[in-house]
C-alpha cells in the first residue's frame, strides 16, 4: 500500500507528465472502483478536461482538473502508470485516462481502491477524507502540535500511528518503520509515553518519511508501481535481521496486518 513518501513523488512525477494535457477518452473497465457518481457520468464529464496538478493528500491522490477533482485512494493494491501507448486492459485494470500520446492506467489487483470525480475542491462524498489531522511531512506540524494532538488519542502506538485522525499519510508499514527508530514497542499505551520519548517518535516519524522520500525520489514510476522496498529497516523482515542491532526482528499478525519490530531496539 502506497504511504505518504511514494504518493508524493507519484504525484510529482504525474504531474510532470499530465500537466496541461486534456482527456481524450476515459473508460471505466470496472465499475467496481468508481463511487459518488454513475460510470457513464465519470466517463462522459472527465472528457475535455484538462489536468493540472496531481497532489497527495495523506493517502489520497488529487487530480486537479479544469473543472472537476479525480480523487483516489489506491488501497492496498491500487497501481498508477504512464504508457505510451493504448494498450489491451487485463483484469485488474479499473480505469484509463488517454491523453494526447499517453494512458494513464489505475489498476487493482484486489479491487479495494476508490476513485471518485467530484466537483473542484468538494470532497464531502469521498469516504475517510474528512477529519483527518495534518500531513505527517507538513512543515508545519512542529514538535508542540504533534505533541497537543497525540494527548488526544489513546491505544497501542502503532494504532495511533496508522490513525489518520492522528496525523494523515503513515500506514502499516511506514508505522512500523518510525516505532522501531523511536525506540517504541508498536504494542506501547500513548498513555505510558514520556515526553521525551513522545520526541523521539516525532523526530523519528519526519526522519523515516523523508529518508524514505528521497530513496524513492530516485525512481521510475513503474519501479514504485512494483513496490519494491528494499529499503524497509523492519517490516516485513520477520525473522531476519535487526539493522540497528543485530538482533532478530519479531513477528505478530493480527486482522490481516502484519507487525514487524526488533525487541532489542524498542521499549
Ligand atoms: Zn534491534
Amino acid at each position: 500500500m502506497p504511504e505518504l513518501p511514494e504518493l508524493q513523488i507519484i504525484a510529482a512525477r504525474l504531474t510532470s507528465h499530465l500537466a496541461g494535457f486534456s482527456i481524450k477518452k476515459t473508460v471505466v473497465h470496472n465499475h467496481i472502483v468508481v463511487h459518488g457518481l454513475p460510470v457513464d457520468d465519470f466517463e462522459s464529464k472527465s472528457i475535455g478536461e484538462t489536468f493540472e496538478t496531481v497532489v497527495a493528500d495523506g493517502k489520497f491522490l488529487i487530480f486537479n482538473l479544469t473543472n472537476y477533482d479525480v480523487v483516489l485512494n489506491l488501497m492496498l493494491t491500487g497501481r498508477l502508470r504512464a504508457i505510451p501507448r493504448y494498450k489491451r486492459p487485463t483484469s485488474y485494470d479499473m480505469v484509463s485516462f488517454q491523453i494526447e500520446d499517453l494512458t494513464l492506467w489505475y489498476s487493482d489487483a484486489k479491487k479495494m481502491g476508490r476513485i471518485y470525480l467530484v466537483n473542484k475542491g468538494d470532497y464531502s462524498q469521498v469516504a475517510d477524507f474528512e477529519g483527518r489531522g495534518p500531513s505527517a511531512l507538513d512543515p508545519e506540524l512542529t514538535l508542540e502540535i504533534f505533541k497537543k494532538r497525540l494527548k488526544r488519542h489513546n491505544g497501542q502506538m502503532k494504532n495511533v500511528l496508522r490513525n489518520q485522525r492522528f496525523v494523515k499519510g503513515i500506514g502499516n508499514a511506514y508505522a512500523d518503520e518510525i516505532l522501531l527508530y523511536a525506540g517504541i514497542l508498536p504494542f506501547r499505551k500513548r498513555s505510558t509515553l514520556p515526553d521525551d520519548e513522545v520526541e523521539k517518535l516525532y523526530h523519528a516519524m519526519s526522519k523515516v518519511l523523508s529518508r524514505i522520500r528521497d530513496i524513492i525520489s530516485k525512481r521510475s514510476l513503474d519501479e514504485i508501481a512494483i513496490e519494491k522496498r528494499d529499503f524497509l529497516m523492519v517490516h516485513n523482515r520477520g525473522g531476519g535481521i535487526c539493522p540497528l542491532c543485530g538482533g532478530r526482528v519479531s513477528e505478530v499478525t493480527a486482522n490481516r496486518f502484519k507487525t514487524n519490530y526488533c525487541q532489542t531496539c524498542q521499549k
